[in-house]
């Protein structure tokens, strides 16, 4: 391997590309001084990653950077790139030339490329770590250095033999394994440091999560066997219900007929009183008829007993005229009963047919109004199940509210806690405001509604402490003592106060106790409410936008013109909770009042319906008695036509006989007393009959008030056990809509998902005292802090993670430590090996450079080789010096130079350059110089910078570096044999 050429451009003073192309053997570089000769130097030092910018000769890294001159500007970057003959492989990579780049820019930037491909530093020293070419060893010597090597303390002499004896290498790994073992070190420390940091916590944290776990297990367990007992309960309360509203339903059926019964007692009741007056009033009328009738017999009997006597006289009484006028007096009688029962039967015939019509009419109409009164009663049944809904979400809205459920956490933990007590509540709770504000007040209130008046700063104090400890978040408190109330000017209000849509400040639209009011009118005393948007924009506009201006509807201008609006949820919004509770309850009530409204109507519809049934009832019996009156004649009826029928022909057979007799006055006389007298028979027997009918009306009348007083008591009783039935199905079902809301509440589950999921598979008994001992187990466990369970989990992974990450320190300490170890043996032994090598041949060449003479090398600290220093101990032939600084300056060189090729014959090295070494030498020791080196000339490339011509003439090429144009350097060509002759 050798270094076939350098490339410069831009490197101090090469600003133009320059590139020298090296031979195998002995190059020299000659040149004026301040030609740019020791820059080639320079440049393959830096390439090979030279960092000290003093070791450049320079102040600053972009000193290396052409800087301009007279004629030229600066140039803005530095690039050099070495190209390296490697047929040999010398270096490990498969290539024939091996070519190093390095660029530098203004800006301090450096690149390096290595066969034109981008790399690191660290892949170039990696690449020439044992070819014996580095920017530490004794091969690039620059000006001035060969004499160092013997002024230089023993100590700082050793890196010459380190890099010569290749453990710097080893040297590097131990430093940067001792630096490994330093953050290893300090790992392990810090890893101490928090592991017990961590086992201080992890003992309270273990037993809070303990306690946690053990607190949401024995949670799990009672939500199993509550659960499962809280539908088994529901379950068993559903079914009783159901066997109650059965029984509810059969007593109402029983009711419902027994009351038709009973109206029917009623309606027959004042239908026989009707008729038993009907009656009543017959009887005095036949009783009047009767009167007048015996006043008539009285008065004919009286004519006929004045025609009688007259009649002895003319002694034509006759036996069979006395028959006739009897058979007569007979079929008279049969004729008037006849036109009677005639007379009776129409009269009947009118009133039934009258009935039936009625009857008719009736019947429809309770048709149409038990059709009315089921539509009622199905709006009722509605009506109930709307308000069975609305009391479970009434009662729902108000547990939310009053237990603050839709608080934020903060506000809701600081409320629900007993222990604190100094503060009043929520704005949101202290004002009270009418429904159609509800909205525009909760929009300006915003955040506010929920923020906590409390007496004074102390107070809140308290509570944030208490939020920070318990990590339960943020709230806002008002001190009532702190907080001053804020108001819009009056110019301004009475500017507004005319303009169309404007309502009022919002602190006048709401009610609040006057401790309050310097709360209130800091969040509402500014603020301005309007109808609508329209009305908003122009009131904002005419106060130049200083005031916030709210809607009804809760949109919102503020103070400086934006405008905030759009639909309005109700999360975590109290006042309208509020405002959605309160219609609800109105929504309640109104249901309630048209249920009563109806019941009202339905009450009304049935106790008609009742009447129309209790009238259909009396005509129906009406029609059933007119019948029998109408059958009970026509028989009557019958029998006196057979009769007259009889009589008829009998009487035809007498008057036959006594078609003589003339009919006299007598005869005339008694027809007619005949006549009456049968007229008053009739009568006498009508009264009978009434009196019957009466004596029988009056039974029965009696009979049905005994019958309906029965019923009543019956009624009665079966009432009581209705209403007793009704209170049960009441507080059952209280019970039940107490369990399905906690079944929400505290489980957030619906009936049919618990039924499905949990079933009660233990007594029921045991059930509820197991969840009595669990429940007062859960009340023993204090502060449960659930977090606890994550956290400690986290913790004790954590704490595992970091007692493996120790260990895996550990490790690493040890296997660290037996790589210094092996280093150090490694160095050691290369150290004395090489040391031992440089030692012997120094003597021998020493002695054959000088001629004679001792040299010796001797370690300062034998038993200590990785750090002992070197000696050297050099006395040319024929001289006794005690000291390397009594040397002249040429044999100090000398001397050096020595050592030099001594460490070449122990380990040689592929290219060598040389700036100036052997300028204090003599031209005799500069021709021993040049001979020795040609003894290198096929093992090692020399780079020589020289003025010496006696050095040049060694060399096989010779390159000149001139500066022509003022401070940039120029490669030029010299010719070998200018110099030789
Ligand atoms: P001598 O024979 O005296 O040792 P030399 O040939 O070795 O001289 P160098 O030391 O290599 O000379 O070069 C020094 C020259 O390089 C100086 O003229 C200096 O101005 C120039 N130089 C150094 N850095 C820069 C830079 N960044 N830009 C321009 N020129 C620079």
């Amino acid at each position: 391997m050798y270094l076939k050429s350098i490339k410069a451009y831009g490197f101090k003073s090469f600003a133009d590309k320059t590139e020298i192309n090296f031979g195998q053997n002995i190059n020299g570089i000659v040149g004026p001084n301040g030609s740019g000769k020791s820059n080639v130097v320079d440049a393959v030092r830096w390439v090979l990653g030279e960092q000290s910018i003093k070791s450049l000769r320079g102040d600053s890294s972009v000193d290396i950077i052409f800087s301009g001159s007279k004629s030229r500007k600066p140039l803005n970057s530095a690039s050099i790139t070495l190209v390296f003959d490697n047929s040999d492989r010398h270096l490990p990579i498969n290539y024939t030339e091996v070519s190093i780049k390095r660029i530098m820019y203004r800006s301090g930037e450096s690149e390096f490329f290595l066969n034109n491909e981008n790399c690191r530093l660290k892949d170039i020293t990696n690449l020439f770590a044992d070819s014996g070419v580095d920017k530490e060893s004794f091969n690039i010597i620059s000006q001035g250095k060969i004499d160092e090597i013997l002024s230089a303390k023993a100590d700082d002499r050793r890196s010459v033999f380190e890099s010569a004896a290749g453990v710097l290498k080893y040297k590097k790994r131990k430093i940067e394994a001792l630096k490994k073992l330093d953050r290893t070190n300090t790992n392990i420390e810090r890893i101490n440091d928090i592991i017990s940091e961590l086992e201080t916590n992890l003992e309270p944290l273990k037993r809070q999560s303990e306690d946690a776990q053990k607190y949401l297990e024995l949670k799990e367990k009672l939500k199993n066997i509550e659960i499962s007992l809280m539908s088994h309960d529901i379950n068993n309360y559903s079914y009783e219900i159901k066997i109650t509203e059965d029984k509810i339903n059969e007593i109402n059926d029983e009711l419902t007929s027994l009351s038709i019964n009973n109206s029917n007692y009623d309606i027959e009741i004042i239908t026989k009183k009707e008729e038993l007056i009907k009656v009543e009033n017959k009887i005095t009328e036949n009783q009047h008829q009767l009167v007048e009738l015996t006043k008539n017999i009285e008065k004919i009997d009286a004519n006929v007993r004045i025609l009688k006597e007259r009649e002895k006289y003319t002694k034509k009484t006759n036996e069979v005229s006395s028959n006739i006028i009897k058979l007569k007096e007979d079929l008279l009688k049969l004729n008037n009963n006849i036109d009677n029962l005639n007379l009776i039967i129409d009269n009947n015939t009118k009133q039934l047919s009258k009935l039936e019509r009625e009857k008719n009419i009736l019947e429809k109409e309770i048709e149409e109004l038990n059709k009315d009164y089921n539509k009622i009663n199905n709006s009722i049944q509605k009506n109930n199940r709307d308000l069975t809904d609305l009391k479970y979400k009434i009662d729902y809205q108000e547990r939310t509210i009053n237990n603050n459920e839709s608080l934020p956490p903060s506000i809701k933990n600081i409320l629900n806690n007993p222990r604190l007590k100094n503060y009043h509540n929520v704005i949101a709770k202290l004002i009270e405001v009418d429904d159609k504000y509800a909205t525009c007040i909760s929009m300006s209130l915003g955040n506010a509604s929920n923020y906590l008046v409390v007496n004074t700063p102390n107070d809140a104090k308290e509570m944030i402490k208490y939020l920070k400890d318990n990590k339960l978040g943020r709230a806002t408190f008002y001190p009532l003592d702190t907080i001053k109330p804020r108001a819009i000017d009056e110019q301004t209000l009475n500017t507004i106060k005319n303009i169309k849509g404007f309502i009022n400040v919002a602190s006048n639209i709401v009610k609040y106790q006057k401790t309050y009011e310097n709360i209130i009118l800091n969040q509402l005393g500014n603020i301005i409410i309007t109808e609508d948007i329209e009305s908003a924009n122009s009131i904002s506009k005419t106060i130049n936008n200083r005031y916030k201006i709210v809607t009804l509807d809760g949109q919102i201008v503020n103070v400086g013109g934006s405008i905030t609006g759009g639909s309005i949820t109700n999360k975590n919004n109290l006042i309208n909770e509020k405002y959605e509770l309160d219609n609800k309850k109105r929504e309640y009530q109104e249901l309630i009042n048209s249920n009563k409204k109806l019941e009202q109507e339905i009450t009304n519809i049935s106790k008609t319906i009742t009447s129309k049934e209790k009238e259909l009832h009396e005509i129906t019996n009406s029609i059933i008695s007119i019948n029998n009156i109408i059958k009970k004649t026509n028989t009557e009826k019958e029998d006196n036509n057979n009769n007259k029928d009889n009589i008829a022909r009998e009487l035809k057979d007498l008057e036959a006989i006594n078609k003589d007799k003339s009919k006299g006055e007598l005869e005339k006389l008694l027809n007619t007393y005949y006549a009456t007298i049968n007229n008053k028979n009739d009568i006498e027997n009508s009264i009978e009959l009434l009196n019957k009918e009466k004596q029988s009306l009056s039974e029965t009348i009696t009979e049905l008030e005994t019958n309906s007083k029965q019923s009543n008591s019956y009624i009665n009783n079966k009432e009581k056990e209705l209403n007793k039935l009704n209170l049960n199905i009441n507080t059952i079902n209280i019970k039940m809509d107490n369990l399905l809301m906690r079944l929400t509440e505290e489980y957030n589950m619906t009936y049919e998902s618990a039924i499905n999921n949990y079933k009660l598979e233990i007594d029921e008994n045991i059930a509820r005292e197991q969840v009595n001992n669990i429940k007062d187990n859960i009340k023993r466990i204090d502060n449960v802090n659930i977090g606890a369970i994550e956290e400690y989990k986290r913790v004790s992974e954590r704490y595992n993670f970091l007692n493996s990450q120790k260990e895996d320190l550990h490790n690493a300490e040890q296997t660290l430590m037996e790589i210094i170890n092996e280093m150090d043996t490694i160095m050691q032994e290369k150290f004395l090996k090489t040391f031992e090598e440089i030692r012997v041949e120094f003597k021998k060449v020493f002695k054959e450079l000088f001629g004679g003479g001792e040299a010796e090398l001797t370690l300062t600290e034998p038993d200590n080789i990785l750090e002992t220093g070197i000696d050297i101990k050099a006395v040319p032939s024929g001289k006794n010096l005690k000291s390397l600084s009594l040397l002249s300056g040429g044999e100090k060189t000398f001397t050096a130079i020595s050592l030099l090729f001594a460490i070449l014959n122990v380990r040689p090295v592929p290219f060598c350059l040389l700036d100036e070494v052997e300028a204090a030498l003599d031209d005799a020791n500069v021709e021993s110089f040049g001979k020795y080196l040609e003894k290198y000339r096929d093992k090692t490339q020399f780079i020589l910078i020289t003025h010496k011509k006696k050095t040049m003439e060694f060399a096989d090429i010779l390159y000149g570096i001139t500066m022509q144009e003022s401070g940039v350097s120029k490669l030029v060509s010299v010719r070998l044999e200018d110099i030789k002759k």
